[in-house]
């Protein structure tokens, strides 16, 4: 399919998950990749396209930072972890596009301002605002308040979450990084005649036990809730790929209409 249409996107959510920006081997940040991924989206902007960052990572870095070794199971440890964490994350953005001049800001939202139509126009309007001074808003969910996302690990994620906020600015394009090339017809790493999908039109019950199938285990999120995402991207007519964030270069050549990962269209 060709996707040279992906070149026009002007309004872009670029949701990037904990493997992406973290050592895989000891969960640390991976400073040179956040480094890179800042300049990159720093340079999308540049070329008058709107950018919102949907960041995970918050528990991680703040486990760090506690000294916490283990994966923590209860709800007020990764809270706190994730109260540490959010700063620290921030701390690390802000200084790096600092570097280039880029002015952010962090926006802290749950599922839970969605439903409700006063605050979702709230949340709509500040987005609206920011985007029209040139900011790159990085989102994350409020994670220290909200149970939604962290009490289940697969129930309630930034996947879905960057495409409740993809629908919320209108965006015309969702990327979801991760450390899966995209949707494969079954499970890559223990069937090698697994095929990547380049291209899904509509998502029905087959597409969803496929999914399953392919589930990876790394991150809160598996493929089970990037269909999820697709599914409220396509329904809010926001085209989404799903790609992986190994390589930022990935972002850059979505944007110039490579085929590369898996493309949703907008219904
Ligand atoms: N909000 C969580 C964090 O920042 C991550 C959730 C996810 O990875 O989907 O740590």
């Amino acid at each position: 399919m060709d996707r040279s249409f992906l070149k026009d996107k002007k309004r872009i959510v670029v949701k990037i998950g904990t493997s992406t920006i973290t050592h895989t081997s000891t969960g640390n940040l991976n400073l040179g990749k956040l480094e890179r991924l800042v300049r990159m989206l720093t340079d999308i902007r540049n070329q008058d396209k709107e950018v919102v960052v949907v960041s995970s990572g918050a528990i991680g870095a703040g486990r760090k930072a506690l000294g916490i070794k283990e994966r923590p199971k209860t709800l007020s440890v990764k809270q706190a972890c994730a109260a540490v964490g959010q700063a620290r994350l921030m701390m690390i953005y802000q200084k790096l596009f600092a570097e280039y001049n880029q002015t952010i800001a962090q926006i802290l939202i749950t599922k839970r301002i969605m439903l409700n139509e006063i605050s979702k126009a709230n949340a709509e309007n500040t987005f609206a605002e920011l985007l029209h001074m040139e900011v790159i808003p990085i989102v994350n969910e409020n994670d220290p308040i909200s149970t939604d996302q962290i009490q289940e690990e697969n129930f309630g994620d930034n996947d879905t979450l960057s495409a409740n906020v993809a629908e919320l600015v209108k965006a015309d394009l969702l990327i979801l990084l991760s450390d899966i090339n995209g949707l494969y017809t079954d499970d890559p790493r223990t069937n090698k005649n697994a095929k990547l999908i380049p291209y899904v039109d509509h998502i029905d019950a087959a597409l969803e036990s496929m999914a399953k199938g392919a589930d990876s285990n790394y991150g809160t999120g598996g493929m089970t809730t990037k269909i999820a995402a697709a599914k409220i991207a396509a329904e809010a007519g926001v085209d989404m790929v799903i790609a992986n964030g190994e390589h930022l270069s990935n972002i850059s050549r979505i944007l110039n209409g490579e085929e590369i990962g898996t493309l949703f269209k907008a219904m």
